[in-house]
């Protein structure tokens, strides 16, 4: 998939030629720093790009069927119905004004056939299961009556309340504290699985990927850079990019304010250098990164886009 966004200046490409899967119960990590591409792949895929933004090229499927052409009204029960969300602010998925029962309560009814009854029993059920405390007696109370982390859980049951197969989590831990994070994501890996519903977890926090997710998308400068299972790119990360992430994990005990970072920044949109997109940063960079760009190639259950390693498939090895 490709998304670009016409500008007076000419057409600026936000994702360039992504591509991957997701299967049922399975949490795909994507990762990366801000304007690396991942909340918009996550839009363009739930159908809320920004205007004047648009799928330019590739296709998106759920389940066999082709969802990136469906008319805004189609697209719309779509959502929420087989797709859920869940953003960093939980106000943004919530209405101040309505009892959370209610806001339940409507999307339940919206796209399934419930009676009040039957779709506040659900309500119930969600709350309980998503760990709100005493959640019969506080289920009409209104969102500013919780704190953010028992807000969050709450979009939480709201994106899970038509059942979706998918759910979109852009950054869903960011905006609360360390602890109440943890919680959030042991809550979210155990629903993906119960529910056997695919995540998209979108994050700049490798930390959070290391806990939570399956298998991991590493996306720079609006492509992904390497996709494999968790655990093989935690153990053998082979993107410098990636790499680079990992080595801002803070371990158990160290002082954040001494973390190894990756130097510079995200190229913009407009400002994409040529040849490997990372080349400016990368420690290991070589004449041929400044010129030619990397593709992603496939190497056992993982993919990586550097020319280090295409110059090792092909026999040459870079030490
Ligand atoms: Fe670094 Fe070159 Fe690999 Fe890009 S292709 S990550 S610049 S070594």
């Amino acid at each position: 998939m490709t998304v670009e966004f016409p500008t007076r200046k000419g057409t600026l490409i936000a994702v360039d030629d992504v591509s991957f899967d997701l299967q049922p119960g399975e949490i795909l990590g994507v990762v990366g720093e801000s304007g690396a591409g991942k909340s918009m792949t996550g839009y363009a895929i739930i159908g809320l790009l920004d205007r004047p933004g648009r799928i330019a090229g590739g296709r998106i499927e759920l389940d066999g069927e082709r969802i990136d052409n469906l008319p805004p009204e189609k697209m719309r029960r779509f959502r929420g119905r087989r797709i859920g969300a869940i953003f960093q602010d939980p106000l943004t998925s919530l209405n101040p004004l309505l009892r959370i029962s209610d806001q339940i309560i409507e999307t339940i009814r919206t796209h399934m056939d419930m009676d009040e009854r039957q779709a506040r029993a659900r309500t119930l059920e969600l709350l309980n299961e998503v760990g709100i405390p005493a959640a019969a007696e506080r289920m009409d109370e209104y969102p500013h009556q919780f704190s953010g982390g028992m807000r969050q859980r709450i979009v939480i049951a709201l994106a899970l309340a038509a059942n979706p197969q998918l759910i979109i989590a852009d950054e869903p831990t960011t905006a609360l504290d360390v602890s109440i994070q943890a919680q959030i994501i042991r809550l979210l890996k155990r629903l993906c699985k119960d529910h056997d519903t695919a995540i998209m977890l979108i994050t700049h926090d490798m930390g959070v990927i290391a806990e939570a997710a399956d298998r991991v998308a590493v996306m720079y400068a609006g492509r992904i850079v390497e996709l494999g299972p968790v655990r093989d790119v935690i153990k053998d990360a082979k993107h410098p990019y990636t790499k680079g992430l990992m080595d801002s994990i803070p371990a158990i005990g160290q002082d954040v304010r001494v973390l190894a970072q990756i130097k510079g920044a995200m190229p913009r949109l407009n400002a994409i250098p040529p040849g490997c997109s990372f080349n400016p940063r990368c420690p290991q960079a070589m004449d041929r990164c400044r010129v030619e760009r990397p593709e992603l190639i496939t190497q056992g259950a993982s993919a990586v886009a550097c020319w280090l390693f295409a110059e090792e498939e092909a026999g040459v090895g870079v030490a």
